[in-house]
């Protein structure tokens, strides 16, 4: 069962980053209001994710670290899956290939945690914490050395944390983020943070993409609305004066969920065509929401991929809506 668990959860934690979003996605999932990420040297000797949602149980802890345990959908309902996640490997899988502490409390019961190492889960014993989690991950692949030699420098694995938690804070506006970086035991620099928003969707996106993308990004953004054939997107798209020079410019949502799309990101350079030059990207924060039995998200546990089952719908909801948008501001 251990081996198995270490094999299984290559598949779903590649690097530091995987991990923190399966742990904020799971916090997400649990209601949070306030999600905290502490990193040290680059996740690779501590990951931490706190968060004041429902928190699990004490008779529930060993169950949550059990392969296929989920308390999200029962097994008929796989392809309605409305939250995140690829179903109960989570946990097991970081208590597979790290030193996993779970700390939590249900409102009105008392806190308990549980350790698991290399798989070797301990026993449930009472803790002291508020409502909500506390999900610490040490030594990440401590236990599988193959691994080890995969994992990049500490600034680059710090750097695609900081991508992991700055899309699913675009995706969850209403959710207050920061990430720490607490490397060398000294003072924790806030690498990241973003205060709950408020307001109506398109307010409360806008707040939130000032804050991530940046005030001048949201100045010269333009509010995009659109349905077809029941998927709508919205979301917002800057003017074309506002493209950059970076590819990594464009964040497409699939059903709330963060996903990289070639297709989607073709659709959207293909929008900007008459617009901007080869070496020149669009800026853009897109949500596409439809009835999840259109699209499949979890082609992989680890890969943000997206297969629509008619990829033409949203390929051209995302040109038309875009050039009606450009047209409108004038381009
Ligand atoms: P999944 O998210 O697919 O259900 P995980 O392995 O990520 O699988 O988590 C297993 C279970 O542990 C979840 O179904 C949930 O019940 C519980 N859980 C995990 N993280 C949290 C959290 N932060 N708050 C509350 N419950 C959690
Ligand atoms: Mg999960």
């Amino acid at each position: 069962e251990a081996a198995i668990n270490r094999i299984a959860a290559g598949e779903v934690v590649e690097r530091p980053a995987s991990a923190v979003k399966e742990l904020v996605e799971n916090a997400i999932d649990a209601g949070a209001l306030r999600i905290g990420v502490d990193i040290a040297d680059g996740g690779k000797t501590l990951i931490r994710v706190t968060d004041d949602g429902c928190g699990i149980a004490p008779d529930d802890l060993e169950l949550a670290l059990s392969r296929h345990a989920t308390s999200k959908i029962d097994g008929s309902d796989l392809l309605h899956i409305h939250t995140f996640g690829f179903r109960g490997e989570a946990l097991p899988s970081l208590g597979a290939v790290g030193r996993l502490t779970i700390t939590s409390r249900v409102a009105g019961l008392e806190a308990a945690s549980i350790r698991v190492a290399g798989g070797d889960m301990g026993a449930v014993r009472p803790a002291a914490l508020n409502t909500g989690t506390v999900v610490e991950l040490r030594d990440l692949f401590y236990a599988t050395p193959a691994r080890l030699k995969f994992m990049r420098t500490d600034r680059a694995e710090a750097q695609a944390i900081t991508d992991v938690v700055k899309r699913l804070a675009m995706a969850e506006p209403s959710v207050g983020f920061t990430l720490r970086d607490v490397s060398g035991g000294g003072d924790a620099r806030t690498v990241f943070r973003a205060d709950p928003e408020t307001g109506d969707l398109f307010d409360a996106l806008h707040g939130r993409l000032a804050r991530v993308l940046g005030r001048e990004f949201a100045e010269n953004a333009l509010r995009i609305d659109a349905t077809r054939e029941d998927i709508r997107l919205f979301g917002y798209a800057a003017l074309p004066t506002y493209s950059r020079g970076a590819a990594v410019a464009q964040y497409v949502f699939v059903n709330g969920r963060p996903v990289r799309d070639k297709m989607l990101g073709g659709a959207l350079r293909a929008a900007y065509f008459d617009f901007l030059s080869r070496d020149r990207h669009p800026v853009a924060a897109l949500f596409l929401d439809c009835d999840p039995t259109l699209v499949d998200v979890n082609v992989h546990p680890a890969k943000s991929e997206v297969r629509f089952r008619d990829a033409g719908i949203p390929r051209g909801l995302i040109v038309s809506a875009l050039r009606h948008a450009l047209a409108e501001a004038g381009h």
